[in-house]
């Protein structure tokens, strides 16, 4: 194990699990990676990974009972590890949040870098986890200043764990958005550079109805450079793999969010 990040955000619909898919896919160039959904209330990473239909998910690992272990709700994708979280209500109310701790801490053991998918709101147990779990956050906005403060509220929260800010992933930036004064201001509040500066892109909303991530299904467009560049700046930090696995298993979940 080498470093776990939590892609995260202030709001849904930002382009976290786009993110989440196309830095994995990125950095699986010279990291063993895992991208694991852990927007376990509003997964649709397996929609993006074409995995809708498969069998065991990571809501499988979340049941106590169910005695699924943690490989097999991983699969090997676009020269990844992806583990998928299923979608329906009842199975999100009946997981566990606290064993997603233990999942992550096995499937950590096993990779070189960890992406957890997080949901984007910060109201329950299973919401932050992913966030208190991590070494770093890599935030995704939009290029607006409300998502800037929704932003802020997510790095306050993820420090008040000893989670530090990577950088900021500005997504779905058109020409006339002024992207250069917002970066500006983030890069003052805001660990981190600013890691990429994403273009809206017609390529990425076909990449989710073809059920691929945006830099298998068009590598060649802006965007999947973009996240190329902002995987690269990541820099990812060396670890030994057993404190990280140990780490999430001994990591305190709160109990007040
Ligand atoms: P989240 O996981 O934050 O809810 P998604 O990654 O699922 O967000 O993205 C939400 C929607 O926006 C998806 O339909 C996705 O295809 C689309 N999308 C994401 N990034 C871009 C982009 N750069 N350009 C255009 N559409 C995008
Ligand atoms: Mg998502």
């Amino acid at each position: 194990m080498v470093e776990a990040f939590a892609v995260a955000s202030g709001k849904g619909g930002t382009g976290k699990t786009t993110s989440t898919l196309a830095l994995g896919m990125a950095l699986a160039e010279d990291h063993d990676v895992t991208v694991v959904d852990a927007d376990t209330g509003m997964a649709n990473l397996l929609f993006h990974t074409g995995l809708d239909d498969v069998a065991v998910t990571l809501h499988d690992l979340l049941v106590e009972e169910d005695g699924a272990a943690p490989t097999d709700a991983v699969y090997e994708r676009f020269g990844m590890k992806v583990v998928p979280c299923g979608t329906s209500l009842a199975a999100f109310q009946a997981a566990d949040p606290e064993r997603l701790r233990d999942v992550v801490a096995d499937l950590a053991a096993n990779t070189d870098v960890l992406l957890l998918d997080s949901p984007a709101a910060l109201g329950s147990k299973s919401a932050v986890l992913p966030v208190v779990l991590a070494d770093r956050t890599v935030i995704v906005l939009q290029p607006t200043i409300p998502a800037l403060s929704d932003g802020l509220k997510v790095q306050e929260y993820a420090r008040s764990y000893g989670t530090e800010t990577a950088g900021t992933l500005f997504n779905r930036v058109r020409d006339d958005e002024g992207i250069d004064r917002v970066a500006e201001q983030a890069d003052r509040y805001f660990g981190g550079e600013t890691l990429g500066v994403i273009p809206e892109s017609d390529a990425a909303r076909a990449a989710r109805q073809a059920g691929e991530p945006l830099l298998a299904h068009a590598p060649d467009v802006p965007a999947s450079a973009a996240f190329r560049e902002a995987a690269r700046r990541l820099d990812v930090r060396d670890g030994a793999s057993g404190d990280v696995a140990d780490r999430f298993r001994s990591a305190v979940v709160p109990d007040q969010v």
